[in-house]
């Protein structure tokens, strides 16, 4: 039983990445109020909100004047979902935070079985995605071919098909956030903390209204951030190609020798075929310095040892909503 103080309902945070979506911000929050009126639980959300430019802002303040339990973390740039969700994880308070987007692709209403999973004396409860509806076939099957990368090479166990969608007790937090790593990639650094997780299988929905606001290229940085701190197999991989390629060459070598010798040192064609090995050297080469560079790069951004994040100001009602 995850309840921290008997008598006393527990308080849950909900952490929001938000950017321009301010026609997802009161169907979100009126949702996000019907499932926790059952749950017996407080609740405040954290909004942790990119500089938008369309209403966002507004809507959120609105909301907060109403009286809702909602907090406002602006920052003073635009630091994109992955490090919004770390900074929202070190704004919250309560004895456990859910993590959902503003879109309602993820649905709220999960957050009910995710909270009986936390009672149950899960420290982590994970949403699974079993279908996405409204993403295309490419973004799909480019989605596989990263969960199955994922599944193969790192070292953080990050289970299939699961998103940010996720509900962490507070010491997982406590400890989430002492990652201080800028790619933010939460479904890794969640793993590498490791605690007790279960998982509840869901369909995605499409997003209620606009457009993604993280295009292909992005998700391909977030996949990358996925694979690379977590992983040593492509450092590996080059190695073991390196001398995959060695091992050939000498036997192409020994192999021209004995032709040689046989046939006397007149046609040229195996000449042509060293050529051809020594332009696939030198692709190799350059692939494998892509590899180093995406590691080198890394360590670069870490070492420079920059602030995750500027939070610009903090908004905030009466605080938490619920029951105790
Ligand atoms: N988001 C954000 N900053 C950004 C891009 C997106 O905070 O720079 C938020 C966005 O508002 C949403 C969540 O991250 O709540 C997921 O974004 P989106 O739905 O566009 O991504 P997708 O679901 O297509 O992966
Ligand atoms: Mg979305």
């Amino acid at each position: 039983m995850n309840d921290p103080v008997p008598g006393r309902a527990p308080l849950i945070d909900v952490v929001v990445p938000i950017y321009n979506e301010a026609e997802n911000v009161r169907p979100l929050v009126e949702r996000l109020a019907t499932v926790f009126q059952s749950l017996g639980c407080r609740w405040e959300v954290v909004f942790a909100m990119d500089p938008s430019p369309d209403a966002t802002g507004d809507r959120i303040a609105q909301l907060i004047d109403e009286g809702y339990p909602v907090r406002l973390v602006r920052f003073s740039r635009r630091i994109g979902k992955p490090l919004s969700l770390l900074a929202g994880l070190d704004h919250c308070r309560g004895d456990a935070a859910v993590i959902i987007d503003a879109d309602l692709q993820d649905p709220p209403e999960l957050i009910g079985a995710m909270v009986s999973m936390w009672r149950e004396g899960y420290q982590v409860v994970i949403a699974q995605r079993t279908s996405r509806k409204g993403e295309s076939f490419f973004y799909l099957k480019s989605a596989e071919l990263f969960y199955w990368l994922l599944e193969k090479i790192s070292e953080a166990k990050v289970p299939r098909n699961t998103g940010d969608f996720r509900l962490l007790d507070a010491r997982v937090v406590k400890e989430v956030r002492r990652f201080r790593e800028r790619h933010g990639f939460l479904r890794g650094i969640t793993a590498l903390a490791g605690f007790p997780t279960a998982l509840i299988p869901f369909d995605r929905d499409p997003r209620r209204t606009g457009r993604t606001q993280i295009p292909f290229l992005g998700a391909v940085n977030i996949a990358l951030d996925g694979i690379i701190p977590f992983s040593r197999v492509p450092l590996r991989l080059m190695f073991l190609l390196g001398l995959a390629y060695v091992v050939l060459a000498k036997v192409c070598g020994i192999g021209w020798l004995v032709f040689r010798l046989a046939t006397g040192f007149t046609p040229n064609w195996l000449l042509e075929l060293l050529c051809l090995l020594l332009v696939g050297f030198a692709g190799l080469i350059v692939a494998c310095i892509g590899i180093l560079g995406e590691y080198v790069v890394r360590t670069y951004e870490e070492s420079r040892d920059r602030p995750l994040y500027i939070v610009e100001k903090v908004l905030e009602g009466r605080g938490c909503k619920g029951p105790g």
